[in-house]
């Protein structure tokens, strides 16, 4: 069961204080408080938990400061839309917003190589007023011969150049909570530079005691990469784990799918699922075309497949794009095949607003249709 407050109604309010009261006199029924950011407005939310079968909801609808009760399914409790009848769960990190209506693009490096690659790279998006961006320290590779990233060793360097260059959120997976305790630590010891949203790779996706560790700290955000071989409501109870431990502030990444009818590219490209993780869920969406499509194809139109892809989910409503550049994907120490250029983000950029321009003229069309029918 989830009450919600009406807006104005602060966590630490009376009116909250009254409504854990009258919870706390039903048997092996505990709450949990959340202030959730919506698009139009704030409010807060409380959630029971427990046996609430039997907890009437009029006990709470007529208390003071309620504006609704809602009673939840129990599929995607916290993350869920439950038919509309919820608020989005936006959140803000350093400064920027990110919801179901909002929308950043995350260029950088699969895997941090070096230092010099770092700074070209965080310089071009500066350029460009981009602020949020993606590296990876921690790399978890099919082969153990290949490639495992810097691990901690390049935090400092990678923070202190995010710092110098304006970029707010990074984009990092980790694998384990030792990762999450040394990012921690870099980030404090970079005077908190910038800001880390924790990455749970596709092949975390049910890697439950992680998702427990990344959902009980509040500080960081947390991307969560679809699952390669399981089904999407698999995928999306990895995030239901993180929103039960304690942290609301996740986004959602459609990554494609492992299948051999996926060729020519990487993956089967997921991205008709936008709307509907949307449809489902409270959360915003991310698409990784780079991971998806997996090379440099170009389409029979000039357009590489991995612009298409993009655009793709773009126009579909995507709110995030994390998307591999290289200065020199010759050099790449991992997925340099699917890395643009620098000299390819300008271009990126345009087809990526061309397509954004034309989803929020979509939104608008249909939007104007039903209120022309109401
Ligand atoms: C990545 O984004 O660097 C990555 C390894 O992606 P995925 O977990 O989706 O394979
Ligand atoms: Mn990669």
């Amino acid at each position: 069961m989830i009450i919600i407050m009406t807006p104005g109604i602060q966590a630490a309010s009376a009116e909250v204080e009254e409504v854990v009261r009258q919870a706390r006199k039903h048997k092996d029924i505990r709450t949990d408080i959340h202030e959730v950011l919506g698009t139009t407005r704030s409010v807060t939310e409380i959630y029971l938990i427990g046996p609430t079968a039997t907890v009437p909801s009029d006990d709470f609808a007529a208390l003071p400061g309620v504006e609704r009760v809602i009673r939840v399914s129990d599929r995607y409790k916290v993350i869920g839309r439950h038919r509309g009848l919820v608020e989005v769960m936006g959140f803000e990190y350093r400064g920027i917003t990110f919801s179901q209506e909002s929308f950043h693009v995350f260029p950088g490096l699969c895997a941090v190589d070096t230092r010099e690659h770092v700074d070209q790279t965080f310089a071009a998006l500066a350029r460009h007023g981009i602020r949020t961006s993606r590296m990876g320290a921690y790399k978890p590779r099919t082969s153990p011969y290949d490639f495992q990233g810097h691990g901690k060793e390049c935090l400092p360097y990678v923070f202190e150049l995010a710092g110098k260059h304006g970029v707010q959120v990074i984009a990092m997976e980790v694998t384990t909570a030792r990762h999450l305790d040394e990012v921690r630590d870099a980030l404090r010891a970079s005077g908190d530079a910038t800001g880390v949203m924790l990455q749970i790779g596709t092949r975390n996706a049910q890697n439950f005691e992680l998702l427990k560790e990344v959902g009980q700290q509040r500080e960081l955000p947390v991307l969560v990469k679809r699952g390669m071989g399981i089904t999407l409501e698999e995928s999306l109870n990895a995030c239901e784990y993180i929103a039960s431990e304690g942290n609301r502030s996740i986004a959602f990444c459609l990554r494609g799918v492992k299948s051999h009818l996926g060729d020519p590219h990487r993956n089967l490209v997921d991205f008709a699922h936008v709307p509907a993780v949307k449809r489902l869920t409270r959360m915003p969406v991310c698409v990784d075309p780079s991971h998806s499509v997996g090379g440099r194809m170009e389409g029979a139109d000039g357009l590489l497949d991995i612009f298409h892809a993009t655009a793709q989910g773009v126009i579909a409503g995507a709110n995030m794009v994390l998307v591999d550049f290289h200065p020199l994907p010759s050099k790449a120490l991992c997925d340099g095949p699917q890395a643009l250029t620098l000299d390819e983000l300008p271009g990126f950029l345009e087809d990526v607003a061309i397509a954004r321009e034309a989803y929020e003229k979509r939104v608008a069309r249909v939007r104007g249709v039903a209120a022309r029918a109401a």
